[in-house]
């Protein structure tokens, strides 16, 4: 590999991590002067860059270059300005790069609509209504409140048109029905990769009864629906009160259901309660198995925070996710929302997720009343000032206490918190290593000295540490 495609692996990597605007900002015309044994050396036209790149983009840099070369230990960067030339072949434009890669997600996208294309008995192809593979039986988390939607759900999965039918499921926004109707689908189209199954909201399906009026292509719109093996309709609430529509679809029901085809309908409040809805309707719906979906218990809201870290492949102390499943209540797409929001400004300010930025996003988005557990006035208008001040902070990140920060434990448990927090001491307070050795129990100055040496140095490679350091640094109101 030459040097040029060598940074041209480092820049693809590097691009799905940064913002467009300042890839194409920090990146053009930079390029590999040379790699000498463990050490890359990066060109860049302006001094300017130099300093952005190594500081802002650092660590990111050399993870993406180690990942090509695990031999290289460091990254360089060396000012250059001959790299603006047009003709220097060393430095790379990185235009045709990010054009490439947007290609690339058009591509993607098609394939995604491909997948919902779902194959009939006879080879013909329907095109169903974005069905999203990302629903599936196993990855709805279940608890003691939606147990039995859920195994309801599997049932009719195994056998479609068995006893469950019609399967009407409730409940209110944001607790899982789609997932869980969407996930009937998927799941028979892999038990049964024959069967014709539909999945449609009730609002498209009237959208579809208007048009085919309009357009006098009822007797085609009969037809297509009639073909159904597995009929899903989702929000069937809509239906209230748009009389045509309930009269067409009480037809296609009848037919699919006296040809033992599954129907699964979902709403946001019980067959009875469906104001708007002629009352034959109504029956129809209750006929088979009804089953209501509720708010998740503490421990659900818990596991399914979990399940949706190891989707995204995020860590996140077990804490702050108890202090989410604590706070948010009102329903899992809030809860969901939430978390996502935490995993964004994370990244966005280089911190790990701790209670402090967990807190700040709840209140923010207005997602609890009071929260509990967290008194968030009180930590915004704190200041670390003291290195009293810094122990309290750095251990209560590190869930150790003051007593062990200072103590004599060699345990690794200890290592790091300790030698974080005579870092900060030193970097934040500009407190003397003596002085700090005396603080942490008459410890000599030069231990001190090789502690704060040695954060400062894996800062530069580890960046786990560096997002530690942020987010207690912000603890401290800096
Ligand atoms: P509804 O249709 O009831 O308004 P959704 O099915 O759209 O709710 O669910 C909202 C979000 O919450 C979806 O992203 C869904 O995957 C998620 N969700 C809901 N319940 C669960 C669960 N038990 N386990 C995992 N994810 C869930
Ligand atoms: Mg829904």
């Amino acid at each position: 590999m030459t040097k040029k495609d060598f940074w041209i692996s480092v820049l693809k990597r590097l691009m799905p991590t940064i913002t467009k605007a300042n890839f194409l900002t920090w990146f053009q015309n930079t390029g590999v002067l040379e790699i000498e044994k463990d050490t890359l050396k990066v060109g860049v036209p302006s001094n300017y860059l130099e300093t952005w790149l190594s500081q802002k983009y650092g660590i990111k840099i050399l993870q993406a270059a180690q990942e090509i070369n695990p031999e290289i230990k460091k990254v360089e960067y060396i000012v250059e300005t001959a790299l603006m030339n047009p003709g220097d072949i060393r430095a790379v434009d990185i235009r045709p790069i990010v054009a490439a890669v947007n290609e690339k997600k058009v591509r993607k996208v098609k394939n995604l609509n491909e997948v919902t294309m779902m194959s009939g008995a006879n080879g013909e192809k329907i095109l169903s209504q974005m069905m999203n593979n990302r629903y599936k039986l196993d990855n709805f988390v279940v608890g003691f409140d939606n147990r039995l939607p859920h195994a309801a759900s599997a049932a009719v999965s195994k056998v479609p048109g068995g006893i469950y039918n019609p399967l009407y499921i409730y409940g209110k926004v944001g607790l899982g029905k789609t997932h869980l109707v969407q996930a009937i689908g998927n799941e028979i189209l892999r038990n049964f990769p024959n069967k014709i199954v539909k999945y449609i909201t009730a609002e498209r399906f009237v959208s579809e009864v208007v048009e085919a009026i309009g357009k006098r292509h009822m007797q085609s719109f009969k037809d297509r629906y009639r073909k159904v093996d597995v009929f899903l309709v989702d929000d069937v609430q809509f239906f209230a009160r748009k009389d045509s529509s309930q009269q067409e679809f009480f037809h296609t029901f009848n037919e699919l259901y006296d040809a033992n085809k599954q129907i699964v309908l979902t709403s946001d409040r019980a067959p009875a309660e469906l104001d708007g809805l002629e009352e034959r309707l109504k029956s129809r719906f209750a006929m088979g198995m009804v089953v209501e979906l509720l708010c998740p218990d503490f421990e659900t809201r818990l596991a399914i925070l979990q399940q949706k870290c190891r989707e995204s492949q995020m860590i996140i102390d077990s804490e702050v996710l108890n202090f989410v499943a604590t706070n948010v209540q009102s329903n899992v797409r809030e809860l969901e929302g939430v978390l996502k929001q935490i995993l964004a400004e994370t990244q966005l300010f280089n911190l790990v997720p701790t209670i402090r930025s967990a807190a700040e996003v709840i209140k923010r988005m207005n997602k609890a009343h009071q929260i509990i557990g967290y008194d968030i006035e009180a930590k915004q208008n704190f200041i670390a000032r003291s290195s009293q001040d810094v122990m309290k902070v750095v251990s209560e990140h590190f869930n150790v206490t003051i007593e062990q920060l200072i103590s004599e434990d060699r345990h690794s448990d200890l290592m790091l918190p300790r030698h974080v927090c005579m870092y900060l001491i030193k970097n934040e307070l500009g407190e003397s290593y003596e002085k700090i050795g005396l603080g942490f129990g008459g410890r000599n100055h030069t231990t001190v000295m090789h502690a704060c040496n040695k954060t400062a140095k894996k800062l530069r490679t580890d960046i786990r540490l560096v997002r530690d350091i942020n987010a207690i640094k912000r603890e401290m109101g800096l």
